[in-house]
């Protein structure tokens, strides 16, 4: 079996931007810049801010982070992204989720402008995806690094049955809109499932390739599998587990030891798809820069 191997992914695209950062910056004298709001003390947050920030400055991005009180008013989160989307400086914004519940999501993405909305969370930017205009909008972080791990890894998927579960907007929906274009790492047919989906098995069996954006430990067993499948695990689930020193472990949505035995290629948790949307995110910001100066 074929392990996806994301981390091995997102350290060769690091340098790969790296060295475009460079080359920008000779060329130039200027360098992309991302910008990360969060409002609260949120932990898993604040882990996931400093990793962003961390990673930016490896690259040679500039990166900055606003950090805000859990009672700011919405009014006042919107007037900072104003000044961000006037600021030639800044090529990316992100407002880290969640948000504390005195602000409205919605509002805060309808707020960035869809030129700096490096999520791809912005509808002008879902609709191009919809659409099939990839190169035109910036695609959600996390279905584009699974795209990219497809292409990488040379998986064929033309013609293929593509069953996604979850259907969220950040995941789930856009990841179902990329398979279905006519891409060389999508082209496929694809089945949308969620909470609603009777005898979900009865689709995830037909799966050449399996995608699980579900967020519940060990949810897609060995019988739902088709041998040979290619199972692609978003998943991110602390479970307790008393060998380790923590007391707990992360696991998939999907039961890796069961599944390898029968699936043609898998993504392991972690290392598989969350390193990449690091890497995507950065990627995004490094085109926001290149269309801002016409590069
Ligand atoms: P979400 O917003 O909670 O969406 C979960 C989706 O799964 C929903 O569409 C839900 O259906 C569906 N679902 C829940 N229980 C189900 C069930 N029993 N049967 C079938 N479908 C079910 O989560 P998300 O943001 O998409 O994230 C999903 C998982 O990916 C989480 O573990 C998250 O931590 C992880 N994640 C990882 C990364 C990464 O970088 N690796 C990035 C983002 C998310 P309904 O719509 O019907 O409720």
């Amino acid at each position: 079996m074929l392990i996806i191997d994301g981390k091995k992914v997102s350290l060769v695209m690091k340098e790969e931007l790296k060295t475009s950062v460079e080359s920008y910056r000779s060329i130039t004298g200027k360098v992309p810049g991302l910008t990360v709001i969060i409002v609260g003390s949120d932990p898993a947050s604040q882990v996931y801010v400093r990793n962003k920030a961390k990673t930016c400055k490896e690259i040679g991005m500039n990166s900055s982070v606003i950090e805000m009180p859990e009672d700011t008013p919405e009014a006042h989160l919107l007037e900072v992204i104003a000044s961000l989307n006037a600021d030639p400086a800044v090529h990316g914004i992100l407002v880290q989720q969640p948000l504390p519940k005195q602000i409205d999501e919605f509002a805060v993405t309808m707020a960035i402008d869809p030129e700096k909305d490096v999520d791809g969370f912005h509808p002008e930017n879902l609709g191009k995806l919809v659409m099939g205009e990839l190169d035109k909008c910036f695609v959600s972080c996390t279905p584009y690094g699974i795209l990219e791990l497809i292409g990488r890894y040379g998986i064929e998927t033309s013609g293929k049955h593509c069953v996604v579960i979850g259907r969220s907007n950040i995941v789930g929906k856009p990841m179902a809109n990329l398979m279905l274009q006519k891409l060389k790492e999508s082209n496929c047919t694809v089945t949308v499932c969620h909470s609603a989906t009777k005898d979900i098995a009865s689709h995830t069996r037909q799966a050449d390739i399996l995608i699980a954006a579900i967020g519940r430990a060990k949810f897609v067993t060995a019988d739902m599998v088709k041998p040979g499948a290619v199972v692609i695990d978003v998943g991110i689930n602390r479970i307790e587990d008393p060998t380790t020193k923590s007391g707990t472990r992360l696991v998939g949505d999907v039961d890796y030891e069961a599944i390898s035995a029968t699936a043609s290629a898998m993504t392991p948790v972690p290392g598989g798809v969350g390193p990449m949307t690091i890497a995507m995110l950065l990627k995004n910001t490094l085109h926001s820069f290149e269309r801002a100066n016409g590069l």
